[in-house]
């Protein structure tokens, strides 16, 4: 186990050591000590170095790829788009948005955490309000997902990490969205490929690199579908790790609402509590599947010339019921225990 460790930290003074090579950073200046011997901030003067790209040819270019593919910059979320969810905005707002407007008071103990992580079962709204608090800040959003990291276009993953905490922190405010997190940062085993690894001490080297310096408004906010997957390392960087559950009554009655706003539809209070009571279990995104099924319901089997002459009879409970039959929710009991075990164990808001 020992050994172990001594090669994973060997490992990862070797992926800071790399990174501020390329970055041209003397190391002298930029590797720091805390009272306890431990290096801290090994990235952290590069910022400051380098307002513009990289000096190093090849991560210059994939900083320049990074701005043309992953950043994201048509972002529309707005809180109000979310229906629900209000403890985990109210915390978002707290840890995030505030400190952005008032950089100045939440400094020191106040000072707001560098990573989150939102986890809980899919199509829940957790990119929605990755979203969300990026455009509430005014931030870059940079999503990245393990279809991004192994995809040819970008190369050597590593090289990849690198530069997109580069270009976030260049064009900070930032916020990194990591998808799927759970299969690019899963826990360490024997059997874990060496690339991987590699890959690993990177993502760790950058967090700790932005995360110790506190003029860097870069965050980095990460989700999981499987929290029990994540490595240890990794989970301790996400300090803030916030359950996102399944829709409860009021926000899916208040989805079917949002989503029939502007049909023509014949749809009594009663019906949505009808709808509302027959979709426990059902997610945010299983419900926009029931909504789009029941509006397709209609329009089904109608003779085409009275779709000419848009002669669309309103949707109905009936075209829900039937709706129902075919949109099954996608998550199960067992998989929602697991989760609130999960939370009460290692979930911090
Ligand atoms: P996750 O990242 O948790 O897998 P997403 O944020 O990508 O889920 O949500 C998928 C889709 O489901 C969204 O595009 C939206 O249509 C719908 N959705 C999920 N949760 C909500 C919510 N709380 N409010 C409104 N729509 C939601």
């Amino acid at each position: 186990i020992l050994i172990s460790q001594i090669l994973e930290k060997a490992e990862y003074c070797k992926a800071a050591k790399n990174s501020l090579e390329e970055q041209k950073v003397p190391l002298r200046r930029a590797v720091t000590t805390n009272n306890r011997g431990q290096i801290v901030s090994p990235v952290r003067n590069s910022v400051h170095v380098n307002q513009n790209l990289s000096p190093n040819p090849e991560l210059a270019n994939l900083e320049r790829a990074i701005e043309g593919e992953i950043v994201d910059r048509s972002l529309s979320v707005k809180w109000d788009d979310i229906a629900g969810l209000e403890r985990a905005k109210e915390m978002l707002r707290e840890a995030i948005i505030l400190p952005s407007q008032f950089p100045h008071i939440f400094t020191g103990l106040r000072a707001p955490p560098k990573g989150i992580m939102l986890f809980g079962p899919p199509g829940t709204g957790k990119t929605m309000l990755a979203k969300a608090v990026a455009s509430q800040c005014q931030a870059t959003f940079l999503s990245v997902s393990s279809a991004t990291l192994t995809s040819k276009n970008f190369g050597d993953a590593e090289k990849l990490v690198r530069a997109l905490f580069s270009v976030a922190r260049r064009l900070q405010p930032s916020v990194i969205f990591i998808d799927e997190v759970d299969s690019i940062l899963g826990s360490r085993s024997d059997s874990q490929h060496e690339a991987s690894r590699r890959l690993e001490t990177e993502f760790l080297v950058q967090m700790d690199g932005v995360s110790s310096n506190s003029d860097d408004r870069v965050i980095v906010i990460a989700a999981t579908n499987r929290p029990q997957e994540i490595d240890e390392a990794v989970r301790r960087r996400l300090a803030k790790r916030v359950y996102i559950d399944l829709p409860d009554n009021e926000t899916r009655k208040a989805m079917v609402v949002k989503l029939m706003e502007n049909l023509s539809k014949k749809l009594s209070p009663k019906d949505i509590d009808t709808i509302v009571k027959h979709t426990n279990f059902y997610s945010g995104s299983d419900m926009t599947a029931l909504c789009k099924e029941a509006a397709m319901g209609p329009v089904r089997n109608l003779k085409p010339d009275k779709l000419s002459k848009g002669e669309i009879p309103p949707i109905s409970l009936k075209h829900f019921k039937e709706a129902l039959k075919v949109i099954r929710p996608s998550v199960s009991k067992a998989t929602l225990e697991f989760y609130a075990k999960w939370n009460e164990e290692f979930g911090v808001v």
